[in-house]
């Protein structure tokens, strides 16, 4: 059985780990694919003031480690040349999807004409379109995903809910993209939305992913760690026995969430 973790971050300096921001070190996290079982991990480079670099230095990590590590990109879509940049991306970092997180609250803009282009680099490269979509947005991506059939979109963290309780208001959101196979969910970053984030049992997010199952099918969720940010909460491995163990799914199903789905997406 392969298993793949979808969702980590790898770099020297991660300032929101301080004062431990060596943290997310490539050693590190090979080691505790090494001890978990882990094959492959898929790394969404970080961008910022504190790793400008990150989309350069996840390429070289992925080249130095191709059976173990395959990386995005970090693209800012809503920037006049994002376009091109999706297009030159698997020259430049052998990316095998591109990861956005919106600077807005509102993300409208996507559907405009004028970002059209965008849209068509994505389905001329074939690369997956990774996006960190919230509740508030969750029509406008389902419209997106609907208008784009031949772009692969994969959405971080359950498509971040907030919480898992059935009286929460972005309960299942994301529910109206089931129709559209386009669309794929990370089983990833538990702890943010749980009550109890140490919890690797975990009730309320276990009955939550089973519901996204039986709504979007096994063989449209892919299990993602969300090293090291969920280290403040689990070890990496108990990251895995989530799903591994503790989920109550069926063989075929926690195959496919650990590991088919992602090679199969990604084509790893
Ligand atoms: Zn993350």
């Amino acid at each position: 059985m392969r298993i793949i973790d979808s969702h980590v971050h790898v770099l020297n300096n991660y300032a929101p780990m301080e004062p431990f921001g060596d943290i997310g070190r490539v050693d590190r996290l090979l080691h505790l694919m090494d001890g978990a079982g882990v094959e492959m991990a898929i790394i969404l480079p970080v961008v910022a003031k504190f790793s400008p670099d990150n989309n350069t230095e996840c390429a070289q990590w992925a080249r130095q480690h191709p059976d173990r590590l395959a990386t995005m990109t970090d693209i800012q879509l809503h920037e006049p040349n994002a376009a091109e940049l999706v297009i030159n991306a698997k020259e430049t970092y052998q990316s095998i999807g591109i990861s956005y997180y919106p600077n807005s609250q509102d993300i409208s803009w996507v559907l405009k004409e004028e970002h059209k282009p965008i849209w068509d680099a994505f389905s001329k490269t074939q690369l997956v379109c990774n996006l960190q979509v919230t509740p508030a947005n969750h029509a406008i991506f389902v419209t997106l995903a609907e208008q784009n059939p031949a772009v692969n979109f994969l959405c971080n963290h359950l498509g971040l809910p907030g919480a898992f309780n059935t009286d929460n208001p972005n309960y299942n959101s994301l529910s109206p993209a089931q129709r559209l196979d386009n669309v794929y969910i990370k089983a990833s970053a538990f702890y943010a939305a749980a009550k109890e984030p140490w919890d690797p049992k975990c009730p309320q997010a276990l009955r939550y992913l089973s519901e996204l199952i039986q709504l979007f099918g096994a063989n449209r969720i892919l299990w993602g760690s969300d090293w090291p940010p969920t280290g403040n909460h689990l070890t990496y491995k108990q990251s895995l026995e989530i799903i591994r163990v503790f989920s109550g799914l069926r063989e075929n199903q926690r195959n496919l969430v650990l590991g088919e789905n992602a090679a199969n997406l990604f084509g790893i």
